[in-house]
């Protein structure tokens, strides 16, 4: 079989890859492991993510599921607490997101794709990719179900398989991450006491009075994501099974145990641990790395599915160009443009573990124009040149901690 792009994997980036480049009028094959719905992390979106669902003419779909909308995050450690209100951004950005369900999410994004003409292939599982001297790639894949295998010849490849990493593993371009590894526990509890009105939907950052940091993320069916992102000696340190151990650190957080007091979890506590991963190369001849697939930080910002909606949207910009006979300078264009975003975002994580941003973010006497920049950082507008924080993040920050 022949096809213009083969997409691996039909999370957030595959569906917005496979979106963009179908309605280009490009013959787009995506070959997807799992069966959908299915349980995935990444609950809370940032509002650039609506910028590129909507380009990607996949917003409409997600607007009428109805998900809770997220206007802020509140970071809290015992008595400090500062919001981040998306109104309170550059002009031109957004005001608003939503925190989703992802096995709801990914499965809307997906029949919105194949709606687009995406030929979406669930249970098919990508093995190997061997690219030609000539151009174009031959992939190998097997269906799960009957165990049969195939063979597809496509043009493009973009690698959109997330925590698979099926092309850097393929293509030996893994290269260890520079954050240090951390485990997170997490659930999903009903009877969580929420805020009301437009703080209902924030998303909760509590600083865990052990140097943990805890995740309250509210869905719009009744229930909330709870998590608990922690070194190893601190899990090694509380006894029981994870659900006893993901409580009892709950309930040591005064602002997670006071809105958690009559929350009971409703599905199997999930461990997931040392997830940052880094690649040597984001984009080659034949092929493009996204999302999760290319490069991935740390929960603690929520900038996951940004990452991979702002990469895929990219690459199927530069595939559509590339397909057409352009010449393409993907250094400068991709590979330049992916770093810079994950490189914002890594400084915002280096220095949240070291203690410092936590400073900065939770300090009283922020002026506007600098928490507006903070705010926009946090929406996911990580390529915009007129934030400070773009510009120079390493020294905007150390200005504001000598100040601080
Ligand atoms: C603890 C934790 C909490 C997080 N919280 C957030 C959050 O609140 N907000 C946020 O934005 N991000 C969050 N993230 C990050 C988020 O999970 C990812 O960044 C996001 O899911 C990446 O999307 P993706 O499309 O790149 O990959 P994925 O969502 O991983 O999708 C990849 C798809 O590829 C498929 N696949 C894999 N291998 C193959 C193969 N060989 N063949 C075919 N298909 C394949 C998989 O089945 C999967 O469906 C969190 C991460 C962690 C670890």
């Amino acid at each position: 079989m022949n096809t213009d792009v083969l997409v691996i994997g039909a999370g957030p980036a595959g569906s917005v890859a496979g979106s963009l480049l179908a309605q280009k009028g490009h013959r787009v094959t995506c070959l997807e492991a799992g069966t959908f719905p299915r349980f995935q992390i990444g609950e809370s979106l940032l509002p650039r993510c609506n910028d590129l669902l909507e380009e990607a003419g996949l917003l409409k779909a997600v607007v009428a599921r109805g998900y809770q909308p997220k206007n802020a995050a509140l970071f809290l450690q015992g008595d400090a607490r500062e919001r981040f209100c998306f109104a309170e951004v550059f002009p031109g950005q957004r005001t608003q997101t939503f925190q989703v369900p992802r096995f709801d999410f990914d499965q809307t994004l997906a029949t919105a794709a194949r709606g687009y003409g995406v030929d979406l292939r669930f249970n098919q599982r990508v093995d190997a990719v061997e690219f030609q001297p000539g151009g174009g790639a031959v992939i190998r894949s097997t269906d799960l179900e009957s165990n049969a295998t195939e063979q597809i010849q496509a043009r493009f490849v973009i690698d959109c398989s997330g925590y698979g990493r099926v092309l850097p593993k393929l293509l030996n371009l893994e290269k260890p991450s520079s954050l240090a590894p951390r485990i997170a526990l997490f659930t999903w509890v009903e009877g969580d006491r929420r805020p009301e009105g437009a703080e209902e939907g924030d998303i909760w950052v509590c600083l865990h009075p052990r140097g943990a940091w805890i995740w309250i993320i509210p869905f719009s069916n009744g229930r909330t994501s709870v998590g608990v992102v922690m070194e190893r000696a601190l899990y090694d340190s509380v006894s029981g099974c994870d659900r006893d151990r993901l409580m009892s650190l709950l309930r040591e957080d005064p602002n997670a145990r006071a809105r958690l007091a009559n929350a009971v979890p409703v599905l199997k506590t999930m461990k997931l641990e040392a997830w940052s991963s880094a690649v040597e190369s984001l984009h080659g001849p034949g092929w493009a790395l996204t999302g999760n697939a290319a490069e991935f930080l740390d929960p603690v910002f929520s900038s996951g599915v940004t990452v991979a909606l702002e990469s895929a949207s990219r690459a199927a910009a530069l595939v559509h160009r590339t397909l057409q006979g352009e010449t393409v300078d993907w250094n400068t264009e991709y590979g330049a443009v992916v770093e810079k975003a994950v490189g914002v975002f890594r400084v915002f994580v280096r220095t949240w573990y070291t203690g410092e941003l936590p400073r900065v973010l939770l300090h009283p006497n922020k002026t506007q124009a600098i928490k507006r920049a903070i705010t926009a950082i946090l929406g996911g507008y990580v390529l915009d040149p007129e934030n400070p924080f773009v510009r120079n993040p390493e020294g905007t920050l150390s200005a504001l901690l000598k100040l601080s």
